[in-house]
Parts: C-alpha cells; structure tokens; sequence
C-alpha cells in the first residue's frame, strides 16, 4: 500500500479531518491534501509526528513491510535506510546508498555485483555464490528493468 491511501485510511480511522490532522503535525491542510493525493511525501520530522499521532510506526506509514527492499541493490527497506530526494521528500524505492540527492550511485550492474559481492561474501556463502545470486537476481529490480528498457 503506498503512503498516500495509509495516511487516508489512518486519518478516516482516527475520525479526523484533514485540518486536525495538520494542527496537530504543525503543516498546512493543503500538505495534507498533497499527501493523500500521492504528490508528495511527509519530511521525515513529520513523519514521526504522524506516527505518534496514529500510533503506528514510521515504516507503516511508508508503506514498508517486510517484503520492501531497494529497486537497486536489492537490500531491506526500513525507515532508517530509506532515501530521499533534493527537498527532504522520502524515497521509497531505494536505499540511501543506491540514491541521493536526486542522483543514483551506480549506473553499471557489473559495479554494484562487484561492491556487493565482497561485502556479502562470507565462509558460508562464498564469492562466485553470491555474484550467481546478484546477477540473477538484480536485473529483476525496478531501477535495473528500466535501464534495460532505456538502452
Ligand atoms: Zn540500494
């Protein structure tokens, strides 16, 4: 689910307006509209502001549940991983490592499998496993597709 219909859903929950909700998260009713529309996302201050108010965490509140994890590198999303774009806006998508400040730190494949493959590689899964699992595995991510559907 993605922020927008969670922030709706918590608010309509919680019987309040869009106008007591931005009272109570100091933004304008406008901010909330924007949210509930999906044209933007909650700053990450505003963020635990909601979820203290709803009284679900900030990962919920983005959408992010277990299953979430980098369109680039394929890692984990939580909140605290999460990027973010020029103004402040979360990036749900990706890592803070594969995105920031609206550009992406890799732009060639073989470069992360490389980065990847020496800091996951371990006794238990050696290196030429891990290269195996990556290169099957993040063609598949959003980010790499699209690369592939550019070029
Ligand atoms: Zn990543």
């Amino acid at each position: 689910m993605e922020t927008k219909t969670i922030i709706n859903q918590l608010r309509m929950k919680m019987g309040m307006s869009q106008e007591e909700v931005a009272e109570k998260v100091f933004v304008t009713r406008q901010a909330v509209s924007r949210w509930e529309n999906g044209d933007t996302v909650p700053n990450t201050d505003t963020l635990k502001l909601l979820s203290e108010l709803f009284g679900v965490s900030v990962d919920e509140l983005l959408g992010l549940t277990g299953n979430s994890v980098c369109q680039c590198c394929g890692m984990p999303l939580n909140a605290a991983v999460v990027s973010s774009e020029k103004d402040g806006a979360l990036n749900t998508d990706y890592c803070k490592w594969c995105y920031s400040d609206g550009k992406f730190a890799y732009t060639d494949i073989d470069k992360l499998i490389d980065f990847c493959a020496e800091h996951m590689a371990s006794a238990e899964h050696p290196e030429t496993e891990v290269r195996a699992y990556l290169s099957d595995m993040l063609p598949k991510l959003k980010y790499w597709r699209q690369r592939a559907e550019k070029s």
